[in-house]
C-alpha cells in the first residue's frame, strides 16, 4: 500500500477545529486548543498512514484556513495538497455595500418560505418553482440541515440566494430556539426575549 506522511504545526494552528469535524478519524482538538493526531502518540506532530485514510486526511487539511496541515506522498517526497500558499499574494480591502433595490434578483430556480415551530423544534421551508408552485417541503431542526439539504437537492442556482438563506435559517433557528417571535426578511426583535 502506498504510504503518506501527515503533518501538523501546532503553533500555526489556531483551534478553528474545522479539520476534526471534517476528518474526525484522522485529527482531534485538545485541551489546549490545538490540532492533534489520532492514533498517534500524544504530543506527535506526524503520523503515517495508508491510502484507504488519504482522502479523509487531504480533506481536513484542506479546510484548515492556516495551513497548519500537510500530507506527503512518501515515494515522491511532496505535498499532494497543491495549496501552498503564493508568497507575495496582494491581500484585497474590501468595503462590503449592497442595495437590495437596485442589486436584487429573483432565482430562476424559484423561492422560500421559512417557518419555525418552536413546540416541535423544527424548522419548515416551503420551497416554491419558477412557476410560483409549491414543489418541496423541507423540514430540519438545524439550519445548517436545511440548507444542505437545500442544496444538495439543487433548489437555488445562485450564490446570492444559498447565503441569503444560510442566513434567514439561521435566524429561524435562533428564534425558535431563543423563543423569539420570526418574520421572514425581519430582523430578529431581541427586546422579547
Ligand atoms: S483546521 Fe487548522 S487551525 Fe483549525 S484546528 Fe485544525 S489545524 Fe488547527
Amino acid at each position: 500500500m502506498q504510504e503518506y506522511e501527515v503533518r501538523i504545526d501546532r503553533n500555526k494552528c489556531i483551534g478553528a477545529g474545522s479539520c476534526e469535524k471534517v476528518a474526525p478519524d484522522i485529527f482531534s482538538v485538545d485541551e489546549s486548543n490545538k490540532v492533534a493526531l489520532k492514533c498517534a502518540q500524544a504530543g506527535a506532530v506526524s503520523l503515517k498512514i495508508g491510502s484507504d485514510k488519504i482522502k479523509s486526511a487531504v480533506e481536513g487539511a484542506r479546510v484548515c484556513p492556516v495551513y497548519a496541515i500537510g500530507v506527503i506522498d512518501k515515494s515522491a517526497g511532496k505535498s499532494i495538497l497543491g495549496i501552498e500558499p503564493e508568497k507575495n499574494l496582494e491581500v484585497r480591502k474590501i468595503l462590503a455595500h449592497y442595495d437590495s433595490s437596485k442589486e436584487w434578483q429573483m432565482d430562476p430556480f424559484g423561492f422560500f418560505t421559512i417557518k419555525p415551530f418552536p413546540a416541535e423544534g423544527i424548522i419548515k421551508v416551503r420551497y416554491y418553482n419558477a412557476k410560483h408552485q409549491l414543489a418541496a417541503e423541507i423540514a430540519g431542526k438545524t439550519a445548517e440541515e436545511i440548507y444542505n439539504t437545500i442544496c444538495r437537492e439543487k433548489l437555488v442556482s445562485s450564490l446570492a440566494h444559498s447565503a441569503y438563506l444560510g442566513s434567514e435559517l439561521q435566524k429561524a433557528e435562533i428564534a425558535m430556539k431563543r423563543n423569539l417571535p420570526y418574520v421572514q426578511d425581519d430582523p430578529l426583535d431581541f427586546k422579547q426575549s
